[in-house]
C-alpha cells in the first residue's frame, strides 16, 4: 500500500520530477507551430499578467502545498489505481489497470484544474470568476471551487447544451453560480467560449477566466497540463509499486485533451528515451489518445487530430475541424465532453512528433465498452472514458499476459444515464 501523504508530498512539481528534455512550450507559448496567443489587443495584458502570476506561483512552495492540501482533503486524492481482474481474465491478454479519476469529488478529473486556477485567482485578488461549459462538467467544477472560496461565478453555456444537460445546470445554480444562456451560432460550447472571451475583454481587471481544458491562449494549455499532471505522477508511483516497472500502454480519451495530457506528461521522458535509442533492450512505452469518431469518420464526428487541419480557434493554433474555406465544422459525439472541434496545442505537436498515437472510437463502440466495463468491474464510467475503454479492450486482446495497460478513467457515468438509456437495451 502506498501511504497517501507521502505520495502526495512527493508529487510537488518543483521537486525534481523528470521533465528535462521535454520542456514545452517555448517562451512565447508555442508547442512546435501550435499554441501561442492569438488574442485581441485588449487581452494581451490579461494574458501577460496571468503568465507572470503563474510563473511566480510555480516557484512558490506555499502555492503547491495549498494545492495538494485541497486535492487530498477536499477532492479525495490520491485516486486509486485499480487492477481490473475480471476484465483482464475475460479478455485473456494484457493486464489492465484503471486510474480512478471517477472517484474525485464532483466525479471527474476537471476539479484538479479548477482547484489550481481558483488558487491562482485568489493570489491575484480577482473575485469574479467566469467559465464556459459544454456538458456542464467544467461548469460544475468551477461553481464548486467558487462556492469553496466564496467567489462570484458566472458560467456561459449554449442554450442547446442547457436543454441537453439540465441536471448540471441545476447543480451549478444550487452551488450559487449564475448560468448565462448563449443563443448565438450553434448555441453550444464553441459559442459559449466566444462569449466568455468577450466577457473577459469587457471586464479585464476584476475577472479571472477559468478554462476547463488544455486549450485557449498561452499560458492556459501549459497551466492546465501542470495541474492535471498529478494524474500521471500518481499513476507512475502506484504502477511502479504494483508491478515494479512502467506500463506498456497508457490510454486516455481526448476532447480538449486535459485528462490525457495530465496522464501522459509524466511519461513523455520515457517515450523520448525509448525513441532516441538510449534504451537497453526495453520495450517501448506507448501512449494512446482516443478521440470521438461519433457516427463514423466519414459522417458526423469529433476526431480532430485524425481528420482536422491546423488552424486558429479561441486564442491558439491547433488541429481543427474545418471546411475547405476554413470555417469551423460542428463536432459530434455521443459524449458531450468530447464534442469540441479543436484540441490542445500540445497534443497537436505530440501527434506531429509521433510521440503519442491518436486513434478514435465511435458512439456505438463507446456504448458497448461502457456496458462491458460495468458488467465486469462494477464501474459505470463516463461516456467520454468509454472511448478509451474500447481501444483498451482491442489492445488487451492483441497483447500478451505479461504486458500491461493503464486506462485513465476520466470520470463516472452518472451524468450520462439518460443518454445511455436512450441507446442501450437493459
Ligand atoms: C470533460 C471531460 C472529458 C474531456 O475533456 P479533456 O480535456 O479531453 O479531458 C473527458 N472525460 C470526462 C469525464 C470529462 O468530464
Amino acid at each position: 500500500m502506498i501511504e497517501s501523504t507521502s505520495l502526495l508530498s512527493s508529487l510537488n512539481p518543483i521537486s525534481p520530477v523528470k521533465t528535462r528534455a521535454y520542456a514545452m512550450p517555448d517562451a512565447s507559448g508555442h508547442f512546435g507551430i501550435y499554441g501561442g496567443k492569438f488574442v485581441p489587443e485588449t487581452l494581451i495584458k490579461n494574458a501577460a499578467d496571468l503568465e507572470a502570476e503563474y510563473t511566480a506561483a510555480k516557484q512558490d512552495r506555499v502555492f503547491w502545498s495549498d494545492f495538494y492540501d485541497l486535492l487530498k482533503n477536499y477532492v479525495g486524492r490520491p485516486t486509486p489505481l485499480t487492477f481490473a481482474k475480471r476484465l483482464t481474465t475475460e479478455l485473456g491478454g494484457a493486464k489492465i489497470y484503471l486510474k480512478r479519476e471517477d472517484l474525485n469529488h464532483t466525479g471527474a478529473h476537471k476539479i484538479n484544474n479548477a482547484i489550481g486556477q481558483v488558487l491562482l485567482a485568489n493570489r491575484m485578488g480577482k473575485r469574479r470568476i467566469i467559465a464556459e461549459t459544454g456538458a456542464g462538467q467544467h461548469g460544475v467544477a468551477t461553481a464548486t471551487v467558487c462556492a469553496l472560496f466564496g467567489l462570484q461565478c458566472i458560467v456561459y453555456m449554449g442554450e442547446e447544451d442547457m436543454a441537453r444537460q439540465a441536471p448540471n445546470v441545476a447543480r451549478m445554480k444550487l452551488l450559487g453560480a449564475e448560468v448565462r444562456p448563449v443563443g448565438n451560432g450553434s448555441r453550444t460550447l464553441k459559442d459559449a467560449t466566444s462569449e466568455a472571451i468577450r466577457d473577459w475583454v469587457t471586464n479585464p481587471d476584476d475577472t479571472f477566466y477559468i478554462i476547463g481544458s488544455v486549450v485557449g491562449m498561452h499560458p492556459y494549455p501549459m497551466m492546465v497540463r501542470d495541474f492535471q499532471s498529478v494524474i500521471g505522477r500518481e499513476t507512475r508511483e502506484q504502477f511502479l509499486e504494483a508491478e515494479g516497472r512502467l506500463p506498456d500502454v497508457i490510454i486516455a480519451c481526448v476532447g480538449g485533451g486535459s485528462n490525457a495530457i495530465g496522464m501522459f506528461h509524466p511519461f513523455l521522458e520515457d517515450v523520448l528515451e525509448h525513441t532516441s535509442g538510449e534504451t537497453r533492450g526495453e520495450k517501448k512505452l506507448r501512449l494512446i489518445g482516443v478521440e470521438a469518431a461519433g457516427e463514423g469518420l466519414d459522417k458526423r464526428h469529433a476526431a480532430t487530430l485524425t481528420k482536422g487541419r491546423p488552424g486558429v480557434l479561441h486564442g491558439a493554433m491547433m488541429y481543427l475541424l474545418q471546411d475547405a474555406d476554413g470555417q469551423i465544422d460542428l463536432a459530434h459525439s455521443i459524449s458531450a465532453g468530447l464534442d469540441y472541434p479543436g484540441v490542445g496545442p500540445e497534443h497537436s505537436h505530440l501527434k506531429d512528433l509521433g510521440l503519442v498515437e491518436y486513434t478514435s472510437a465511435t458512439d456505438s463502440e463507446a456504448l458497448h465498452a461502457l456496458k462491458h466495463l460495468a458488467r465486469t468491474e462494477g464501474i459505470i464510467c463516463a461516456l467520454e472514458t468509454a472511448h478509451a475503454v474500447h481501444i483498451a479492450i482491442q489492445e488487451a486482446m492483441r497483447l500478451q499476459g505479461s504486458q500491461t495497460i493503464v486506462i485513465n478513467v476520466s470520470g463516472r457515468g452518472d451524468k450520462d444515464l439518460a443518454t445511455i438509456m436512450e441507446h442501450i437495451d437493459l
